[in-house]
C-alpha cells in the first residue's frame, strides 16, 4: 500500500499476491509472471538509475508492443522517474526535437527505429531495446522504496491537427480511468486482454493501467494483422480486447470462411475508441462476433468522457453512450448555456482525471469546471451522447453547418464502399464544399455518379459531397484516425489548386 495507486505499486502488489501468474506474454515468445516481471523491472530500475536518470532528467520510449515496454514504464515508476512516450510514426527531427525540449537523459527504442536517432542531442544516452535483457540479466537484484513523488507519463498528442503536443498524465490519475472504465465495462480480475493500439498512446495505455489492478494478461502485438489478432485470441484464450474502430473493421472485411477458422469463443469484451465508430461498423461486427461490443469515448485531455454498452449500441448504434462513474458530461451552446437535446453544441466534461495543462504552456478552456473536449455533438432526450466531430471537423456550406459523420455513416452503408471520409475545400460561391474520398471494393464497381444517387435520399441536400473522389487508402495515424489535412493537402495539389 506504501506505492500507493501506480503502476509499480499495483505490479509490486501482484508480484506479493500472484507470484507465478502470467503478467505479460509478446510476439517474440517472452513470457513473465508478475513475480519476475517485477524483480527484473527493479534490476533495470537500478541500470538506469546508474546512468543518471533522475527529477527532470527523463526516460523515452520509443518502441512497438513487446514486454520490454513494461518493463521500463514499471523500472521508472520504481524510480519515480518521468517517462517521454514517443509515437512511432513520428519522423526524425520530431523525435530529436521532443528529446531535446523534454530533458531525456536516457531514450530506450527499438532497433528499427536506429535511423530516426542520428541527431540526438550529447546529453542523451541512448539504449536498443533488444539489450535490454541482457542488461536485465547481468544486473544485481535490488529492491526500491516507493518514491516521494510518483514519475509522470507524458504522452505525445498525434498531431492529427498540426504539431504533435506533450499532455502530462501523472500515473496515478490512470488508476481514476480504470476506475471509470470498470463502472461501464463489466472487467474481471485474470482477464486475458489483447493490446494490438500503441502502448504510447493514451488508448492502449489505458488498456494497461486498468488491467494491472485486475492481474490482466497482457497479450502484446506489435503491429495490427486481422488475421493475426483472430489467430492470436484463439491461442491465448483472449477474453478482453482493445482497439481501435479501423481495426474492427478490418476484422469484420476478412472473409466468412477466414475468420471462422478460428474460435474466438473466449472473446467477451471489445472496447473501441480513438475514432467514431460508425452504425453500420457496429451492428456489423457484433452480428459477427457477438455482443460484445462497447464504444469509448475520451481523450488525452479530458480521459474518460462517455461509455456505450453493446445493450446500448443495439438500441442506438451511433451513440457514444453515457458518462461513466466520475464523470459529467455537458453540450453548450455558444456562450455556455447548456443546450436541450437533439441541438449540436460544444461536448465539456468534468472529472477528477483533467490533464495538467500541455508542455508548451497552454491549457484547454473550462466552464463550470467542466473542460472542452474540442468535439461537438448533442444528448438524445434519454441523455446518450451522439459525437458529431472535432470543432475543426465543421464545414460551414452556403450558411448551413454539416458534419461529415453522417454523410461517412451513410457512405458506410453503401455496399462495395470499404471505407470513406468527408472534408470541406473552399468554394467561391459556398463558403465550402463537400468532397467524399471513397475506398471501393474492386470488383463493386462504383462512380461517382452511383455514389451520389445512394445518398441522394440520405443525406441533406446541403451535405450532398460536390466530388467524390476514388482512393485505394485512406491516410490514417498509427492510432487510426484518419488524417483529413492529409486529405485536403493531397486533393489539392492533386487537382492543381482545383479546390482553390
Ligand atoms: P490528436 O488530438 O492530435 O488527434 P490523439 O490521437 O492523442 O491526438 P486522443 O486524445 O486520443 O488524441 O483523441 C481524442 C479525440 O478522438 C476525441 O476528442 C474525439 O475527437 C475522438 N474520439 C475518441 N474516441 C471517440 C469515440 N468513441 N467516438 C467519437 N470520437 C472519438
Amino acid at each position: 500500500a506504501r506505492w500507493g495507486a501506480t503502476l509499480a505499486g499495483g505490479y509490486t502488489a501482484a508480484a506479493a499476491r500472484e507470484p507465478k501468474g502470467v503478467a505479460v506474454i509478446d510476439e517474440d515468445g517472452e513470457e513473465r509472471t508478475f513475480a519476475e516481471l517485477s524483480r527484473r523491472a527493479d534490476r533495470l530500475a537500478s541500470v538506469l538509475e546508474k546512468m543518471g536518470v533522475g527529477d527532470e532528467r527523463k526516460v523515452a520510449l520509443l518502441a512497438r508492443n513487446h514486454a520490454a515496454f513494461v518493463h521500463v514504464l514499471l523500472a521508472c515508476g520504481k524510480l519515480g522517474v518521468d517517462v517521454l512516450l514517443l509515437n512511432t510514426g513520428l519522423a526524425e527531427p520530431q523525435v530529436t526535437d521532443a528529446v531535446r525540449r523534454q530533458g531525456v537523459r536516457v531514450l530506450i527504442a527499438d532497433d528499427e527505429f536506429t535511423p530516426l536517432l542520428v541527431n540526438l542531442p550529447e546529453s542523451a544516452a541512448w539504449l536498443s531495446s533488444g539489450t535490454l535483457d541482457a542488461l536485465i540479466d547481468q544486473a544485481e537484484d535490488a529492491t526500491f522504496e516507493p518514491p516521494e513523488k510518483p514519475g509522470r507519463l507524458v504522452v505525445l498528442t498525434s498531431g492529427t491537427t498540426g504539431t504533435p503536443k506533450g499532455a502530462r498524465r501523472p500515473t496515478p490519475k490512470g488508476l481514476g480511468a480504470a476506475v471509470a472504465l470498470l463502472s461501464r465495462i463489466p472487467l474481471r480480475v485474470g482477464e486475458r486482454m489483447l493490446i494490438s493500439t500503441p502502448l504510447f498512446h493514451t488508448w492502449g495505455l489505458s488498456a494497461l493501467q486498468v488491467g494491472m489492478p485486475l492481474r490482466a494478461c497482457l497479450v502484446l502485438q506489435r503491429r495490427f494483422d486481422a488475421e493475426e489478432c483472430l489467430r492470436a485470441i484463439e491461442e491465448h484464450r483472449v477474453t478482453t480486447m482493445f482497439a481501435v474502430p479501423v481495426m474492427l473493421q478490418r476484422m469484420l472485411a476478412l472473409p466468412p470462411e477466414v475468420r471462422e477458422e478460428y474460435d474466438t469463443s473466449s472473446l467477451r469484451i471489445v472496447v473501441s475508441s480513438g475514432s467514431a465508430l460508425p452504425a453500420a461498423l457496429v451492428t456489423g461486427f457484433m452480428d459477427a462476433f457477438g455482443d460484445v461490443l462497447y464504444n469509448f469515448y475520451g481523450s488525452t485531455e479530458v480521459s474518460a468522457a462517455a461509455v456505450a454498452t453493446p445493450e446500448d449500441l443495439r438500441t442506438a448504434p451511433a451513440t457514444a453512450g453515457y458518462p461513466p462513474l466520475g464523470s459529467r458530461l455537458a453540450v453548450l451552446g455558444p456562450s455556455g448555456e447548456p443546450l436541450p437535446p437533439g441541438e449540436i453544441g460544444w461536448i465539456y466534461v468534468g472529472n477528477d482525471l483533467l490533464f495538467d495543462g500541455y508542455t508548451d504552456g497552454s491549457r484547454r478552456e473550462i466552464r463550470h469546471g467542466l473542460m472542452d473536449t474540442g468535439d461537438r455533438g448533442y444528448l438524445d432526450a434519454d441523455g446518450r451522447l451522439f459525437v458529431s466531430g472535432r470543432n475543426d471537423d465543421m464545414i460551414v456550406s452556403g450558411g448551413e453547418n454539416v458534419f461529415p459523420r453522417p454523410v461517412e455513416e451513410a457512405l458506410a452503408t453503401l455496399p462495395g464502399v470499404l471505407d470513406a471520409a468527408v472534408i470541406g475545400v473552399p468554394d467561391d460561391e459556398y463558403g465550402q464544399r463537400l468532397v467524399a474520398f471513397v475506398v471501393a471494393h474492386p470488383a463493386a464497381r462504383l462512380d461517382e455518379d452511383v455514389v451520389r444517387d445512394y445518398l441522394r435520399h440520405r443525406v441533406a441536400r446541403f451535405a450532398m459531397p460536390r466530388e467524390v473522389i476514388f482512393i485505394d487508402e485512406l491516410p490514417r495515424t498509427q492510432t487510426g484516425k484518419v488524417l483529413k489535412r492529409v486529405l485536403f493537402e493531397d486533393g489539392w495539389l492533386a487537382g492543381n489548386s482545383r479546390f482553390g
